[in-house]
């Protein structure tokens, strides 16, 4: 197995100077330098040459006998140099060649000056030069960037050039010889040294940089490897809620523009229910799983788009347009389904086999102002198509009469809920992970139709939410709740979802004092929970509200976290005392990426002082992965399903006289 760059980075940083470097890092090390040595060559040659060409004046001085001759061939020769290392630089040749070049020359500059030096009269003059040809050398070495090999072939050029020339040429007391020796041996070592250095220097530079790089590359992945999370869902691989409403929004948006119609169907797998409760979880997972491939399938040969929408609900979205080929297309949904063949023996319609029933409305045929209503729309014919015996398709009518009656229509519906006694609330049990104790209880609403048949809330509370319907159904949701568990003392703690426009509601935050007072319960026992969304975020009146709220002493948790975008930053603004990781995280951990990530946002949750609890929790699998990683509490359907007053009274009270039983069912 290959080791990881980035551990090789950190092997390589941790060495001493002495040891080998590793063959990968110094080849990349080399291509990364690569640009800047050729600017460097190129740019050195012009300072040098410029330097060799000024120093004809010491010749002048000192040896003025060939000085003519020597000037002349300093500027021609710093001429040609400057053209050749320019034109290899233009070519593009490799900086290794232009630094052969560069030392080829200083080696050439430095014979020529010798050749003519060495006729000259004036031998003691010469012998001065000796100091010169340090600066040689400190071309070679320091302004030059050569490597290693390079620098010392070309600094003993030098010195044995200068030594040998004035051995033949100008016979001096031996003296003379071993103080040259040792001044170029010594400015030979020091600055050889000082090259190595920078050398050094510079590839710990760059592996800093790399492993820097390596970070950032990392940390860029993991986002992706997010945002790719909370778009999918996890159980279908299909677009998740939040994906497919952003599809949706973009087919609206190029609807209002360029009038490009759609149409959104809504498909809702017929008696789900009773097949989870008969085959169990794992069988209602793959037949979901089943269903959503097939539903792909189908809508990539319309070019459509296709979510998840909810537990067992889908949405297509599709450029259909015409009234005949939205029916057409909604029946070849129905069919496909059908034509699964998935056994479902417990149907009260005796059927045998999974179906879907179907709800659409299109642009083409709706005077929706707003793509909220469109979807109404849909849920209206979906709502139809089950009370029409389900396993059929409605394509929502404006015309149709009947379609807008009263106990067909959620918004009205929702009007005289309360009044007329048909929302309800039930609970889940949140239990603390280790010892399966039941610590608070969530609250979640429900609605039946007045044919008695329940809505669920994914279909009624973004109605309640458009219509404005939720603040009273809120309101009564909270003095329920406190009445019922807190006031009754069946959980230390009860929760209860508060919705964005709630929290917008002028007045929320007193009318929430004024039910704590009415009930006289304890503020610190209420939590609400808030979904993460913009939004909650970027408002400034539901960021006061929160304030307001926490001053009364209420517990804010954050809800389905993980989910939105504004996730991380809600954390930043608001101080949540709960975040509640959002279920397909879990659902998602079974596999190695998915774990890594679920373990990082705990680790994340916890370094920020939160509690946290962790939803969906349908296996012992998911529990057993939960106590791995310490999570304090948890919820789902394995340690509890949300049941009406009287079901979580008697689970209270079998859980009080039979504490074992408890641990052993829960944990
Ligand atoms: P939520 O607040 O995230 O509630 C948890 C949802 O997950 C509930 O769905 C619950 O029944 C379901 N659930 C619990 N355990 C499991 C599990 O193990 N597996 C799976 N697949 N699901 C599980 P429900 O009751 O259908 O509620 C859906 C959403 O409707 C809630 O999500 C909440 O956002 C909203 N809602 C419910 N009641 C109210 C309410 O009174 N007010 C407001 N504003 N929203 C509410
Ligand atoms: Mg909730
Ligand atoms: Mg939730």
């Amino acid at each position: 197995m290959t080791m990881p760059l980035c551990d090789i980075v950190e092997i390589e940083l941790a060495k001493r100077w002495w040891a080998a470097r590793s063959a990968e890092l110094t080849t990349r090390f080399r291509t990364s330098r690569e640009a800047a040595r050729k600017k460097d060559g190129h740019f050195t040659m012009w300072f040098a040459s410029a330097t060799y060409s000024a120093f004809g004046l010491v010749d002048l001085y000192l040896i003025p006998d060939v000085a003519p001759p020597l000037v002349a061939t300093r500027l021609i020769l710093s001429a040609i140099f400057v053209m050749v290392v320019g034109w290899q630089y233009r070519r593009g040749v490799a900086a290794d060649w232009i630094d052969t070049t560069c030392a080829s020359i200083v080696l050439l500059a430095y014979g020529s000056w010798l050749a003519f030096a060495t006729s000259s009269g004036y031998a003691f003059n010469v012998s001065y030069y000796m100091a010169y040809g340090v600066i040689f050398m400190m071309v070679a070495n320091l302004l030059f960037n050569f490597r290693i090999r390079l620098a010392i072939l070309l600094s003993c050029g030098i010195m044995v050039a200068f030594l040998t020339a004035m051995l033949l040429s100008f016979p001096m007391p031996a003296e003379y010889y071993v103080s040259s020796l040792v001044l170029y041996v010594s400015s030979f070592t020091l600055t050889l040294l000082v090259n190595w250095k920078l050398n050094v220097e510079r590839y710990h530079v760059f592996l800093n940089a790399l492993k820097a790089k390596l970070r950032e590359d990392e940390v860029v992945e993991r986002g992706k490897e997010l945002l790719r999370l909370s778009n999918t869902d996890p159980l279908t691989g299909l677009k998740n809620r939040r994906a497919i409403e952003e599809d949706l929004a973009a087919y609206w948006q190029a609807w209002q523009d360029e009038r490009r119609s759609f149409a959104a169907v809504l498909i809702d797998i017929d008696y789900f229910k009773n097949f989870n409760d008969h085959y169990g979880h794992q069988e209602g997972d793959s037949c979901l799983a089943l269903v959503a491939n097939a539903l792909a399938d189908l809508a990539q040969g319309w070019d459509g788009t296709v979510g998840r929408f909810g537990g067992e609900e889908f949405i297509v979205l599709a450029a259909v347009s015409d009234d005949a080929g939205i029916a057409h297309f909604a029946e070849s949904i129905r069919r496909t389904v059908e034509d699964l063949r998935l056994p479902h023996e417990r149907r009260p319609d005796g059927e045998g086999v999974v179906t879907v029933s179907i709800g659409a409305a299109s642009t083409a045929n709706s005077s929706a102002k707003r793509v909220e209503r469109l979807i109404s729309e849909a849920d209206t014919a979906l709502y139809r198509a089950k009370g029409s015996g389900r396993n059929c398709a409605w394509v929502f009518d404006q015309n149709d009469g009947s379609l807008g009656e009263e106990n067909e229509d959620i918004a009205t519906l929702l009007k005289s809920a309360i009044a007329d006694d048909l929302v309800s609330l039930v609970y889940q049990p949140i239990r603390r992970v280790s010892t399966g104790r039941i610590e608070a209880a969530e609250a979640l609403m429900r609605l039946r139709g007045r044919d008695g048949r329940m809505i669920p809330p994914n279909i009624f509370i973004p109605v309640a939410e458009r219509t404005g319907a939720i603040v009273e159904l809120g309101r009564w949701a909270l003095e329920t709740a406190c009445l019922e568990l807190i006031a009754a003392d069946l959980a230390p703690v009860v929760s209860v979802n508060v919705s964005a426009i709630q929290l917008k509601t002028p007045g929320f935050a007193i009318m929430v004092a004024g039910v704590l007072s009415e009930t006289g319960i304890d503020p610190q026992r209420l939590a609400f929970e808030i979904t993460e969304g913009r939004e909650i975020e970027g408002n400034a009146d539901v960021l006061r509200c929160i304030n307001e709220l926490r001053q009364l002493g209420i517990q804010l948790w954050l809800d389905d976290f993980g989910t939105g975008f504004a996730g991380l930053s809600c954390l930043r603004t608001i101080a949540f005392d709960t975040v509640k990781i959002d279920r397909s995280f879990l659902h998602g951990a079974t596999l190695g990426a998915g774990h890594m990530l679920l373990e990082d946002m705990v680790r994340l949750i916890r370094n920020h002082g939160q509690r946290l609890v962790v939803e969906g929790v349908e296996t012992e699998r998911h529990l057993a992965l939960l106590k791995s990683l310490r999570v304090e509490w948890a919820q789902g359907y394995h340690l509890g399903r949300p049941t009406a007053l009287d079901g979580f009274r008697s689970l209270i009270a079998a859980e009080a006289s039979n504490p074992i039983r408890v641990v052993i069912s829960a944990g």
